[in-house]
C-alpha cells in the first residue's frame, strides 16, 4: 500500500493506474475511521480495479469556534483498518500541501450552501467543494464514494461535478448505524455517556417522522415537523438546530408529503453537533 504525501506524487501514481487501463475508486475522509467509512471503502474495492482513500482534516470547512483543533485523530487505527482491505494508496497531505501560503482560490457553491447545515455553518460547503475539487484533481477518480449520512454534502458534490464537468461518477452509500440506531460519526466520540444515551433520539425521531408520513393521516408538512420537534424536545439535553423535509436530490423544501421526501435533522447535544436523515418513498 502506497502512502502519498504530495499532490504531485498522487497525480503521478494515479496516472500509472490509468495508463494501465485500471479504474480508480476514491473515498475522501477526515480520518478516525469507523464502519461508515469502511462501507464506502468496501464498495469502492468491489466496483473498481484500484481504490484510493484520502485522510485530510480540511481547515476551510470548519468555521471559527468549531472543532477543527480538537477533531479526533487516529492515524494508527486508520492505517490498521485500511490495511484489512485491498486499498492501493492512502493520500495523506499536510495542510501546507493543500493550502500553501498565499492560497486564495475557492469554489462558491451558491444558495445550496446556505440552507440546512449551511445556515449555521456559513462557508462550510464552499470549503468542502474546494477541497473535493483539489482531491479530485490529485486523484482523478472514475468513481468517488460519499455517505448519505452527509446528504447535503453529497448533493453539493454531485452538483459541483455536474456543473464543473468533472469526469467522476458520484456514488451515494447508505448510512451505517450503531446497533442502537445512532448514525456512526467520528464526532460521536465527543459525547459523554449521558449524552451518548440521548443521541439515540435522532434516529428515533426520524423513525417517528417516517411512521407519521407513512400512516397517510398527516396532511401537511408543518404538522409533521411540529410533531418531530416536540419529540426531540422531550429530551432536555437536545437543542434543535433544524428539522426539514426536503427533496433528497434538490434539497428543496417539499410542500406535500407524497412522493420522495428526506427528513433531515441537526441537533446539538452538549457541545456536539449531530446530523442524521432518512429518505422516504411515499408513493
Ligand atoms: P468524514 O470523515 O466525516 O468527512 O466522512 C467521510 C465520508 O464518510 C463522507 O462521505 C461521509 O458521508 C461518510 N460517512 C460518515 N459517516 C457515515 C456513516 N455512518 N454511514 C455512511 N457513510 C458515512
Amino acid at each position: 500500500m502506497h502512502v502519498i504525501k504530495t499532490v504531485k506524487a498522487m497525480q503521478a501514481l494515479s496516472r500509472t493506474f490509468r495508463s494501465s487501463g485500471r479504474t480508480i475508486g476514491f473515498v475522501p475522509t477526515m480520518g478516525s475511521l469507523h464502519e461508515g467509512h469502511m462501507s464506502l471503502l468496501r464498495r469502492s474495492t468491489e466496483e473498481n480495479d484500484v481504490t484510493i482513500v484520502s485522510i485530510f482534516i480540511n481547515p476551510t470547512q470548519f468555521g471559527p469556534g468549531e472543532d477543527f483543533n480538537r477533531y479526533p485523530k487516529d492515524h494508527k487505527g486508520d492505517m490498521e483498518k485500511i490495511s484489512t482491505l485491498p486499498v492501493e494508496a492512502v493520500f495523506l497531505p499536510d495542510v501546507s500541501e493543500m493550502y500553501p501560503k498565499g492560497f486564495s482560490t475557492f469554489i462558491y457553491v451558491g444558495g445550496i450552501g446556505n440552507i440546512l447545515c449551511g445556515a449555521s455553518r456559513p462557508d462550510h460547503f464552499n470549503g468542502v467543494a474546494t477541497i473535493v475539487t483539489k482531491l479530485f484533481n490529485s486523484v482523478a477518480p472514475d468513481r468517488a464514494y460519499f455517505g448519505q449520512k452527509d446528504l447535503q454534502q453529497a448533493v453539493v458534490i454531485k452538483k459541483l461535478v455536474q456543473e464543473l464537468n468533472f469526469d467522476t461518477e458520484i456514488v451515494l452509500c447508505p448510512i451505517v448505524r450503531e446497533s442502537d440506531g445512532l448514525a456512526m460519526s467520528s464526532r460521536n466520540s465527543y459525547l459523554s455517556d449521558e449524552e451518548r444515551k440521548s443521541a439515540i433520539i435522532l434516529n428515533k425521531a426520524l423513525q417517528y417522522g417516517k411512521a407519521l408520513i407513512m400512516s397517510g393521516k398527516e396532511g401537511d408538512i408543518s404538522s409533521v415537523k411540529g410533531k418531530i420537534a416536540a419529540f426531540l424536545a422531550s429530551d432536555p439535553l437536545v437543542r434543535i438546530d433544524y428539522i426539514e423535509l426536503v427533496h433528497p436530490e434538490s434539497l428543496e423544501q417539499v410542500d406535500t408529503i407524497n412522493g420522495t421526501v428526506a427528513i433531515c435533522l441537526a441537533v446539538n447535544i452538549g457541545k456536539t453537533r449531530l446530523i442524521d436523515n432518512t429518505i422516504i418513498n411515499n408513493g
